[in-house]
């Protein structure tokens, strides 16, 4: 079968590998669609730690090839994948903690992924989908999880002010989200008119350029701030907008050196809530599900769907001015 693999840092390859073979509690799945993420840049770039060689993809659903013996699944079967494989016994995957199982290991970057035609996935990470769902939209399914998890960590309960930072997937998942929540207002502060633009599309109330406007000026007071753009700027500006007693809920990822300075008095005496949301801890099959209910509209971050040979010059190049996502379809 034809695979990209990430043979070294900034060395990638169109390659043929050996298709893999299903075991008892695996699966074999042909992948339609795999997103291509910001964390697949920093992995490519070496920002972010990851086995090489390896096939690269998280964010993937397909259809089930082949069923190891006893299978609860079907051949056939259209399924969502979470990347994200655990222990299920140690103290945190015990509390719901998943994302911290020290065990954890994930498809796409420790071990093979699905920018590739087939990939061999434990049935554990396996959520079937909606029957004729677009399966363009099984790429969104992963990054939608995550997105629930900052969901959960903002805990909104209808009425609030909510700022999102950074237009890219995440952002504009997290305003249709907090209009699914909501939320009376959502800001969506980000440079790219194009995104703007879609942001008012799909919930929004109001946009912000931040190349025009000072956003600690124009934005305030914000009951809920979603970073979401994983930029030192963006998260400077996130604890200056939101109101004392409110909550920043950072999702965006910066490399991991990427320090800054934080003014502890401040966060004192506004008793600011800075959260870090991290991964998708049991959000995947409400994803998928939320994906299959036709709520969302996907369609409109779709910029470009690519075939294994192109994934290379997509991540040779930062997204381009307007795009959103970029998907595989192998
Ligand atoms: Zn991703
Ligand atoms: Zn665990």
């Amino acid at each position: 079968m034809k695979a990209v693999v990430l043979n070294a840092v900034n060395d990638l390859q169109v390659t043929e590998v050996q298709r893999p073979k299903v075991e008892a509690g695996s699966s074999l799945i042909k992948v339609l669609a795999c997103g291509i993420c910001g964390t697949d840049r920093h992995i490519y770039k070496g920002e972010y730690p990851s086995s090489k060689p390896v096939i690269l993809g998280h964010e993937f659903g397909g259809v089930i090839e082949e069923v190891g013996p006893g299978s609860k699944f079907k051949v056939g079967q259209v399924v969502s994948i979470d990347p994200n494989i655990v222990c299920g016994t140690c103290p945190d995957c015990v509390a719901g903690r998943t994302a911290f199982c020290p065990g954890l290991t994930a498809l796409g970057v420790n071990i093979n992924g699905g920018i590739a035609e087939y990939v061999l996935t434990p049935d554990t990470q396996i959520y079937p989908v909606k029957d004729g769902l677009n399966p363009l939209h099984l790429a969104f399914i992963e990054p939608l999880a995550c997105s629930i998890r900052g969901m959960d960590l903002a805990q909104l309960k209808g009425g609030e002010s909510v700022a999102v930072l950074g237009g890219g997937v995440i952002g504009l998942l997290v305003v249709q989200l907090a209009k699914l929540a909501g939320a009376r207002e959502i800001v969506l502060v980000t440079r790219q008119k194009f995104r703007r633009d879609v942001a008012l599309k799909i919930g929004a109330t109001r946009v912000v350029d931040p190349k025009s406007e000072d956003v600690s000026e124009v934005v305030s007071g914000m009951d809920v701030t979603f970073e979401c753009a994983g930029a030192v700027d963006t998260f400077k500006q996130s604890q200056v907008i939101t109101r004392r007693g409110g909550s920043v809920i950072v999702l965006g990822l910066t490399a991991a050196d990427t320090n800054l300075e934080i003014n502890p008095f401040s966060v004192v005496v506004n008793e600011l809530r800075i959260q870090g949301s991290f991964l998708n801890p049991l959000t995947q099959g409400r994803a998928a599900e939320l994906v299959g209910s036709g709520k969302l509209n996907l369609d409109i971050l779709i910029s470009k769907v690519v075939d294994l040979a192109g994934v290379q010059a997509v991540l040779d190049a930062p997204p381009a001015e307007g795009d959103i996502k970029y998907i595989v379809c192998p």
